[in-house]
């Protein structure tokens, strides 16, 4: 079998060992641009977007003319910013090859620019070359996305051919989603804003479309009638320390279900889009999220992770003894649509929980009849498509186990790991941003949310949060490094179902 992966120009051949698929890699340089990243000097530029863009630059997708244009408030020179750079990948990316970071640290420039104030714009301006992409990245708090959409136009530095990244969240509720759609069209076209759901930039996640869309096997077994259930999981280790304050404004539901878990249930549930365009795939995603039926109150369980000895719980960690904020939730959601109809969805993310990872499992249906004396064995076939901690795909099949003995059947895993297929010899996995930076670049919309999607997310989820503030109920507690409350494994036993446990 021969895999032919990305889309990239520079060919080369990777070295092979047994295990691994013989494939040719190639990476296309993207068009001359000047990116100009506001909020260079925070938190996400410094542990993502910047290291990332030092991987494509080392992988020769960056053009030796491409620029990349810090700007904060902070009054930096550009060697003052080179060096924090260099110590960011330093700390951030401690693998990366260091040959070419003197090269990669001299297309990086610094302006200071307050995003609300009026100094640092006209130099910005001049800055800018004519005839190469422009884009320009919002990584700052939300509220100054208005502020920079505003005075990129206002100081006609943004041209037609420029785009913006803006990062989450987008808005805490459709009415506020709905003001900075409007505010963002004000100075730039839907063509030209690029939201980001970094979920949508990993391997897997394309590649659970590839499997869907590329393959004859799964496609007509992916509906109700031969889908028991889907589970939906995202779970991390880590609590809100250090960012309580920000995370008791919005909790679970907010921070992951609207945005990244409704991806996930976009693209395990959509209908084939005619073509894999950027519209046709936001077309039918769209079409998933307005058929989302209502969640009832006794199919949602909200917790709250407490304080384990030394370990502080979520109202110590946010420092706010009242907080009703969940640090976790499950909800089971219907699709109303012919594909759907009667397999239940069921979400969950939460923090500070046993093991870091995302995945979605797909429970397929029991054989009708088993022609085997196999009662009791679960016969239920699962494909897991697992994003991280390691990205890959396992499905699970009925096998007889092997030797003497009879015919006794045993589940096992068709494995396929991406890194032990494809690495460490062959491709060099892409972080979502290093990926998502490179679609805006290249002008690819199709991992990024639309307008309308967001606005749909947040129609769906509004009920569900107005439900919960106007109740005066409690999160249910669970401790932390557990698989979470003992309410969300009752959610699944109502139904003779159980979530897959939680395993690093
Ligand atoms: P951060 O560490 O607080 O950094 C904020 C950046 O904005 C700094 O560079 C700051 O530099 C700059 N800034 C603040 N006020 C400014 C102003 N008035 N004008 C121009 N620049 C200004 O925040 P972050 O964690 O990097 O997050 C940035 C954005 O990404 C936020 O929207 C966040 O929700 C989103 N996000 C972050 C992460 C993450 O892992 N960090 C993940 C997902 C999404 P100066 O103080 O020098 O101006």
């Amino acid at each position: 079998m021969r895999a032919l992966l990305a889309d990239t120009a520079n060919i080369g051949y990777g070295e092979l060992h047994s295990k691994e698929v013989p494939m040719v890699v190639r990476t296309i340089p993207v068009e001359d641009f000047d990116l100009v990243i506001f909020g260079a000097t925070g938190d996400l530029a410094r542990r993502k977007i910047l290291p990332g863009l030092y991987r494509r630059f080392l992988a020769g997708q960056m053009p030796p003319e491409a620029r990349v244009i810090g700007a904060a408030r902070s009054d930096l020179t550009d060697q003052r910013f080179r060096d924090d750079v260099r110590a960011a990948i330093d700390e951030f990316d401690a693998k990366a090859d260091r040959s070419q970071l003197d090269a990669f640290l001299d297309q990086l420039h610094y302006v200071a620019i307050d995003a609300k104030g009026t100094g640092g714009w006209d130099s910005l301006r001049d800055m800018m070359r004519p005839g190469v992409v422009r884009a320009f990245y919002f990584s700052v708090a939300p509220s100054l996305f208005g502020d920079l959409a505003q005075r990129l136009s206002e100081y006609d530095i943004a041209d037609q051919n420029s785009r913006i990244v803006v990062e989450k969240p987008f808005g805490r509720d459709l009415e506020s989603a709905r003001a900075l759609n409007a505010t963002l069209a004000e100075h730039f076209d839907e063509g030209q804003i690029y939201r980001i759901d970094h979920y949508l930039g990993k391997e897997t996640v394309q590649n659970l479309m590839a499997v869907r869309f590329a393959n004859i096997l799964f496609e007509p077994l992916w509906n109700a009638q031969h889908v028991d259930h889907v589970q939906i999981t995202v779970a991390e280790t880590v609590g809100v320390g250090g960012r309580g304050g920000y995370y008791d404004q919005s909790g679970a539901m907010r921070d992951m279900v609207q945005n990244h878990l409704m991806q996930l249930l976009c693209l395990t549930a959509m209908e084939p889009p005619y073509h894999f365009d950027p519209n046709a795939v936001r077309d039918e995603k769209l079409k998933v999220i307005r058929a989302l039926e209502p969640v009832a109150e006794d199919e949602i369980v909200r917790g709250q992770y407490q304080a384990d000895g030394d370990q502080p719980g979520y109202v110590e960690d946010s420092e706010n003894p009242e907080s009703r904020t969940e640090s976790y939730v499950a909800l089971k959601v219907r699709i109303s649509n012919w594909r759907w109809q009667g397999t239940p969805f069921y979400l969950r993310t939460g923090k500070k929980m046993r093991a870091r990872t995302s995945e979605i499992v797909i429970t397929f249906k029991e054989p009708p009849h088993s022609i085997f004396d196999d009662s009791g064995t679960q016969r239920a076939n699962q494909l897991v498509i697992k994003l991280q901690p390691d990205e890959g795909m396992d499905l699970t099949v009925m096998i007889k186990e092997p030797g003497p003995g009879g015919m006794r059947l045993m589940q096992v895993p068709l494995d396929m790991s991406f890194a032990d297929t494809f690495g460490p010899a062959g491709v060099d996995m892409p972080d979502a941003y290093e990926r998502l930076i490179m679609d805006v670049i290249r002008g690819n919309q199709t991992l990024f949310m639309r307008g309308d999607e967001v606005e749909a997310a947040w129609a769906w989820a509004d009920p569900i949060i107005a439900a919960w503030d106007g109740s005066k109920a409690r999160p249910e507690p669970y401790d932390a490094g557990s698989s979470g409350p003992e309410e969300a494994l009752r959610l699944m036993h109502r139904d003779n179902r159980r979530w897959r446990e939680i395993r690093a």
